[in-house]
């Protein structure tokens, strides 16, 4: 079988590279003689693999040795049960900005843990827009979370106003997609499986001062510190998935970001401007300047027109192309590592759904 036009949001395409150096680890691990599969996570092998993944985290969002770089288990929901165990205590208040789906269960997850203010939301548009930012944070937040890219809406944070509250951004589907200040955050984490590898990976990123406060006494596996202690590895690590990552970095360095974000900007521009001209879609997000350069959402104008597309695109080999089952529709996602030949040839098939 021909391999998919892949439009998934995650897990979602990876570079050919990238997948090409993976399966041949499965065979033989070169520098180990075994497969990548059967390495002790203790191994030469494995700890040259974190610290060099580690080493090229920093390098590419440009942060020095006050921040820890910690590779965990579980995916994105993991570090939305770990962030408020972590930093919040029964005492404290933490604000979330409920922008989307992935940002609201973020927000439920920690009400088990402390309370919790709702900072901003959009919720009454089903997240179609960016709630407003709120226009003063109060100080004794423990920290304030957000998430920069909305995955299923199709809404994204071009920026985010400096606060002197701790931020954490959800940056899973999102991150090394372009330039930004990473400082700025006292933590962000991504789940991998879109810019960053394979799926049930975290990568989470911590400034010392954060990591230095403890809500609560945890068991090693779910308290940061403990993980940070022990190199990421307080079991037997994900040695596939954070390879399969640091192939991930180390093709998005040889790229560099910025010629990633102007592949992405590239590929975005033209999917929009064809749904913005577009008889027979219509874009999902109305406000330009909120719009995602990562999963582009829309709908046909018609039944018929959607049963047309579909069709098209099953036609031509593409898969992952439907909107999230919570919204319906479709949706482009359209990473890092999608070709803008992907997208040309979606663009053609919507002209031929209609001018
Ligand atoms: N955050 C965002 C922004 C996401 O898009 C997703 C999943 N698509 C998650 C969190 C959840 O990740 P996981 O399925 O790894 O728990």
């Amino acid at each position: 079988m021909q391999r998919k036009i892949n439009f998934n949001a995650g897990p979602s395409e990876l570079p050919p590279e990238v997948l090409h150096e993976a399966s041949k680890a499965v065979k033989k691990y070169e520098k180990a003689g075994l497969s990548i599969l059967e390495i002790s996570h203790r191994s030469p092998e494995f700890l040259d693999i974190l610290s060099e993944s580690k080493l090229l985290v920093r390098e590419l969002c440009g942060i020095g040795a006050d921040y820890e770089v910690l590779w965990l288990h579980g995916g994105g929901r993991m570090q939305f049960c770990m962030i408020p165990m972590n930093f919040l205590s029964e005492k404290d208040s933490a604000g979330y900005i409920d922008s989307g789906h992935w940002a609201a269960e973020a927000l439920e997850y920690a009400t088990h843990y402390g309370d919790i203010q709702v900072l901003a939301t959009s919720k009454e548009d089903k997240y179609s827009r960016l709630p407003h930012w709120p226009s003063a944070i109060p100080k004794q937040l423990a920290y304030v979370h957000l998430t920069t890219n909305n995955t299923i809406s199709g809404t994204q944070w071009h920026s985010i106003p400096k606060t002197k509250t701790p931020l954490i951004a959800d940056m899973s589907s999102d991150i090394f997609s372009r330039k930004q200040d990473y400082k700025q955050y006292a933590m962000f984490y991504a789940a991998a499986q879109k810019n960053l590898g394979a799926a049930g990976v975290a990568l989470a990123v911590i400034h010392k001062d954060l990591l230095g406060r403890t809500a609560r006494e945890l068991p090693p596996m779910l308290s940061y510190k403990a993980q940070a202690k022990e190199n990421s590895i307080v079991n037997t690590a994900n040695v596939f998935g954070i390879y399969v990552s640091l192939l991930m970095l180390r093709w998005i360095k040889a790229k560099g970001i910025d010629a990633i974000e102007r592949e992405n900007n590239q590929k975005a521009k033209l999917l929009y401007d064809t749904l913005d001209n577009s008889k027979a879609f219509t874009p999902s997000v109305k406000e330009k300047s909120q719009r995602s350069l990562m999963n582009v959402c829309f709908t046909a104008n018609s039944p018929e027109k959607e049963k047309a597309f579909l069709a098209l695109c099953e036609e031509n080999n593409i898969t992952g192309i439907k909107g999230h089952r919570s919204v319906g529709g479709f949706r482009a996602s359209i990473y890092n590592a999608v070709p803008l030949e992907s997208v040309e040839l979606l663009v053609k098939l919507m002209g031929e759904v209609g001018a």
